[in-house]
């Protein structure tokens, strides 16, 4: 069998700077990653703070260009979604749906995705109403009203993205302060299109063949409303893609992957990048930095388990 040097597993940010370290590394390197679950920064209309951009950049386009820096290098790059991960000696085996693949370490840089409300009416009409990606659904609201649940960064750029096509916005956040930095705060509150609704928790989306409207409950009196709408729009967080981790590596109570500083986890060989690590911040230049540090810590390891060339 094909035994790999490093086996990376995502093909966002984090993983795709580990792929161009451990190109340069002259690694033998497989790139894993999901056609079907798109990373987060595809879906990101304008990123207004990747530097060396000043004017901005797509996501999709940041991706293509990360990417295309990938294949500068050997890289092996294949669809597969890793189920399990289980140690053979000095090895280990990375399994997908359809392959294993053996490799003396693992760089898993996953993502993490959207967190849901778990109200009713979110499971039934999703993709009728209820969504999770203003860049894929928002053009389907075009002159209608929609609702943004959240208070953080995501939510904020998300309704001001959305402003674009809806004719309102309301912005519902469960409590009186928005999480979201200052920058994006400004320009939301500046934004006439967007209407904020404080101190409400969202309680059941309703509908016929699509969404009609959302109910929720004020915290600051003891009311239930009723807001007609469109669609709702949820972004509030998002919970890490480790399901193939847990019980191999240490994650926290969440199931954020725990590492050191050199993305070291609880067992040798296993490194982690990006939004999976347990007190990211979850930018995508802080993805890159764990990506490549990732990258250098697995160089290191496996040049000392393998042992000089012969
Ligand atoms: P987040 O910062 O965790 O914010 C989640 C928001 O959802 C919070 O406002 C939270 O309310 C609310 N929320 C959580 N559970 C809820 C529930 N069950 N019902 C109602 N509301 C709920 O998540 P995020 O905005 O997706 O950001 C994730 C990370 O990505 C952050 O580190 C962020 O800085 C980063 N990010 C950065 C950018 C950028 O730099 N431009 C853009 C997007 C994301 P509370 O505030 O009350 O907790």
């Amino acid at each position: 069998m094909n035994i790999y040097d490093s086996v990376i597993i995502g093909g966002g940010p984090a993983g795709l700077t580990a792929g161009i370290y451990c190109g340069r590394a002259m690694m033998k390197t497989l790139l894993l990653e999901t056609y079907s679950v798109p990373n987060q920064v595809v879906l990101t209309d304008e990123i207004e703070n990747y530097p060396g951009f000043p004017e901005g950049i797509n996501g999709f386009d940041l991706i293509e260009k990360m990417k295309n820096q990938v294949k500068k290098f050997n890289i092996e790059i294949s669809e597969g979604l890793v189920t399990g991960l289980k140690k053979n000696g000095k090895l280990w085996q990375v399994k997908t749906e359809n392959s294993t693949y053996e490799t003396y370490s693992v760089i898993a840089g996953a993502g993490a995705k959207a967190r849901e409300l778990g109200i009713p009416g979110e499971k039934e009409f999703r993709g009728k109403g209820v969504s999770y990606c203003a860049v894929c659904d928002g053009a389907f609201f075009r002159n209608k009203s929609v609702a943004v649940i959240g208070g953080g960064d995501t939510a904020v750029q998300e309704a001001i993205y959305l402003t674009r096509y809806a004719s309102r916005v309301f912005l519902l956040h469960r409590r009186d302060t928005l999480r979201a930095q200052k920058i994006l705060q400004a320009q939301a509150f500046a934004n006439k299109k967007i209407e904020f609704i404080w101190n409400a928790v969202p309680e059941k989306i309703t509908g016929s063949q699509t969404v009609t409207a959302l109910v929720y409950n004020k915290t600051d009196r003891p009311e239930t409303m009723n807001l007609a709408l469109d669609g709702v729009f949820i972004f509030i967080g998002f919970s890490p893609n480790t399901a193939f981790l847990s019980g191999v590596i240490s994650c926290d109570q969440d199931g954020w992957a725990i590492a050191d500083q050199r993305m070291q986890t609880s067992e040798a060989g296993i490194f982690i990048c990006g939004d999976v690590r347990a007190g990211s911040y979850r930018q995508i230049i802080i993805a890159c930095g764990d990506g490549a540090a990732a990258s250098l810590s697995a160089e290191h390891y496996v040049s000392k388990i393998k042992g000089p060339a012969a």
